[in-house]
């Protein structure tokens, strides 16, 4: 699921249901047909301008009609944030990682090629493959078009879906996939990597050489996508994305990012007892708060994040691929008495930090770097354990203030 844009990053991660973030937005109002009609004699001079033919136009609208269960699917939008530890459990289950491991069994030669060509880790690449369809078993089957056309007419985000739907008309245009096959999510998200259109346009690619970037039924190509997504948007080779650290008794918590060297030298060992990477820097981060799991974590974390833009989700990927690739559960044990807030509570953490003098950006309940530094400093001048993590107790203390 590729998106570029911070409303885009947003609504996907709620459209999947995968994960910590749900946001408020506009409801699409259901589409009349002759609405519709409106809507595509309006649409064919945009989309011949950027160079759909008549042709395109005419087949991939024949017989259209908007879909109904696009529009209601619009209005579910789930306040339930599943805590972390649930999300990652289902993210690792038993089935999951059979599947996986036998797939990277199959397809290794093609992930050796793939992670030689991009440098990109075959575990990263087989982590988001994984989460995004359950390793090309669930792409969605929904019509592309059709579903881009309903939520474009219905004026849904302005004219995101619109703009991606001439993308989709373009991508039929030059023959990678079949009228019929044009299938995805309902929200335009397409094939075993889940790119909307205008991500198809910029990171696709053609691996197998038979001229198709085919990322719906061809597992090189899809996989190489998502490659080629990873490295475009800043993927360093050779890089870990992190891992699962211990953190020593009478650590500083005012630590924050320092390079691996530096971890060693403040007592910080990887759980796993492996050695400390040579070179590099990584951000110390706590999914839930400093009683929880302590984890190193790289620039190529957040690269994961620009498939979704989701902590939840990159810790998933991570741990997916490493532990299809052999390694074992998280060590530490969750502080499942203190799950993180519901939306609600975090755009109320949010507000609150605002009303100190803590730049947080818009509250809208995201908990991104400048949020996770507002709740440090926070913490840090009442007495708490600077951690950074958006808990129940940060905000009853906020509360008191
Ligand atoms: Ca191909």
């Amino acid at each position: 699921m590729s998106r570029l844009s911070p409303f885009v990053v947003v609504f996907a991660a709620f459209m999947l249901a995968i994960g910590s973030t749900a946001s408020a937005s506009p409801v699409a109002k259901p589409v009349q047909s002759s609405g519709f009609k409106g809507f595509l004699d309006r649409l064919w001079p945009l989309a011949h301008a950027r160079g759909v033919t008549h042709e395109t136009f005419v087949a991939a609208f024949s017989g259209l009609i908007p879909d109904q269960d696009v529009v209601e699917l619009t209005k579910k939008q789930s306040e339930f944030v599943k805590p972390i530890w649930e999300y990652l459990a289902s993210a690792t289950s038993n089935n999951r990682l059979e599947r996986g491991a036998k797939l990277a069994g199959v397809n290794d030669p093609t992930l050796g090629m793939i992670e030689g060509r991009y440098g990109v880790d075959r575990s990263v690449i087989l982590g988001v493959w994984g989460m995004e369809t359950n390793f090309g078993g669930f792409t969605g089957g929904k019509d592309i078009v059709r579903s881009l056309a309903t939520l474009a007419s219905a004026g849904y985000r302005g004219t995101y879906f619109r703009d991606e739907l001439i993308g989709a008309l373009l991508i039929l245009q030059q023959g990678h996939v079949t009228r019929a096959d044009f299938k995805g999510s309902w929200a335009g998200a397409m094939g075993q990597t889940q790119f909307m259109p205008s991500s198809f346009q910029k990171f696709a690619v053609d691996f197998d050489g038979d001229g198709k970037k085919d990322i719906w039924t061809n597992v090189p190509d899809a996989l190489a996508s998502t490659a080629n997504y990873l490295k475009l948007n800043g993927w360093q080779a050779g890089l870990p994305w992190g891992f699962e650290v211990t953190i020593p008794h009478g650590f500083d918590y005012h630590l924050h990012r320092l390079t691996f060297d530096d971890w060693a030298r403040q007592g910080v060992r990887r759980a796993d007892g492996e050695g400390m990477p040579r070179g590099g820097e990584a951000n110390l981060f706590f999914p839930a708060g400093a009683d929880g799991p302590a984890f190193l974590v790289t620039d190529n974390f957040d690269v994961i994040k620009r498939y979704n833009n989701s902590d939840a989700y990159a810790l998933g990927v991570a741990m997916l691929g490493d532990r299809i690739y052999g390694a074992g559960p998280i060590r530490a044990v969750w502080p499942v008495d203190d799950p993180i807030l519901g939306l609600q509570q975090r755009v109320q953490l949010q507000e609150q930090l605002s009303a100190l003098g803590y730049d947080v950006g818009e509250p809208n309940g995201r908990i991104g770097s400048l949020t996770r530094a507002a709740i440090r400093d926070f913490q840090d001048k009442n007495g708490l354990r600077p951690d950074g993590y958006a808990g129940r107790r940060v905000l009853e203390a906020l509360r008191v203030r």
